[in-house]
């Protein structure tokens, strides 16, 4: 079947404009098309450069992904942010090694049953990795049909992604997938841009209804508004005598599974208790000021106390789920970002008292 004027005009741009030099699209595997395509879920091409680079260079393979521990897995990943991605490489990479050989599978059917690959990954990796079709949906390629398109409702709504899915595969073309699915996707990175869309440099504007009637910042329709939900709590950064740090991984369900993090409560009295059953003894405390962490569905508002104690018991040590980080040695467990912070900002105050107090 021949191309439609419409995919003839994404390829033609793509031919002259498309980005053709970002990492992942250097020695192209569906490995690397997958490790990227996770990363850039919810994240910007520019801050994914460097956590890609560092991700493939310690884990160059699938196999060496799944053999590797976890903790490893989440400190490449720490400071990206959804660390359910991480946990779902993970799980997906050692499927792929049990399960399929070690060989990743081209087939839609397959692909869409691995952990955190959905309809538009399995689509991303079938048409960048083995140019095969698979239309994608991702949020630039949403953005480019709902205004070509003038898409009414919230993508999030399964009317509206039904009708984006309808023409993101109608438009798909069956030969040329990989540069077609490389340009939509930059056409919406760089062209169709949320607040400054360049239209009249866009291969499509011809044809596009929101440009032509004058509407193109109505699309697509924004979610519709939730109140931002507040969630508050104490950080407790316990230090020993020699400044070293008690940190705990995250057993529990949720955001930071699996992620270290200081002890926390939500009231200043449980705070000893807290200490107390981790064999641990106050001996001063000092409560800093309140700090917000904003997720995309609520606000954590957190206030950092350093509590320096006595250990009586030695039961943090040597756990396999707590630890005492040393600031002198450089992180190797996966934290999420506001421990991060912390954790150099409390180390460089820690040695600095240390040398006012001589
Ligand atoms: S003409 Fe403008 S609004 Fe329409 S697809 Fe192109 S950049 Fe987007």
């Amino acid at each position: 079947m021949s191309l439609t004027r419409f995919q003839k005009s994404i390829l033609n741009w793509y031919h002259k404009n498309g980005r053709k030099n970002l990492p992942w699209q250097q020695n192209i595997s569906a490995y690397s098309v997958w490790i990227s395509e996770i990363m850039l879920q919810q994240t910007q091409v520019v801050t994914v450069i460097p956590y890609y680079e560092r991700f493939m260079s310690s884990f160059p393979t699938v196999r060496d992904l799944a053999e590797a521990t976890q903790d490893v897995v989440m400190e490449h990943w720490a400071g990206l942010g959804y660390y359910s991605r991480a946990r779902n490489l993970h799980q997906t990479a050692k499927m792929i090694i049990s399960e399929f050989q070690g060989i990743f599978p081209s087939e839609m059917d397959d692909l869409v049953k691995l952990p955190g690959i959905g309809r538009t990954t399995a689509g991303a990796i079938k048409s960048l990795a083995f140019n095969q079709r698979g239309p994608i949906l991702d949020g630039n390629v949403k953005r480019v049909l709902s205004r070509y398109h003038k898409i009414e409702g919230w993508s999030g709504s399964s009317k509206t992604n039904q009708t984006l899915w309808f023409y993101a595969d109608k438009h798909t073309p069956n030969t040329h997938v990989r540069e077609y699915t490389q340009a939509i996707m930059d056409i919406g990175a760089t062209v169709c841009k949320k607040n400054n869309p360049c239209c009249t440099s866009c291969p499509i504007h011809e044809k596009c209804k929101a440009f032509m009637e004058n509407e193109v910042l109505s699309y697509p329709a924004k979610r519709p508004h939730k109140k931002i939900q507040e969630r508050s709590c104490y950080f407790l950064i316990i230090k020993d005598k020699n400044s070293n740090i008690f940190l705990e991984k995250n057993r529990h369900k949720g955001i930071w599974q699996d992620l270290w993090l200081f002890p926390k409560c939500n009231d200043l009295e449980d705070m000893e208790q807290i200490c107390a059953s981790r064999g641990l003894k106050i001996k001063t405390f000092e409560i800093l000021e309140r700090q917000t962490h904003t997720f995309s569905h609520f606000k954590l508002l957190y206030t950092p106390i350093i509590i320096e104690v006595s250990v009586k018991e030695q039961l943090g040590n040597n756990s396999q789920d707590s630890v005492w980080y040393t600031s002198n040695n450089k992180l190797k467990l996966g934290v999420p970002a506001p421990v991060k912070l912390l954790l150099n900002t409390a180390g460089k105050m820690l040695i600095f008292n240390e040398v006012q107090n001589g």
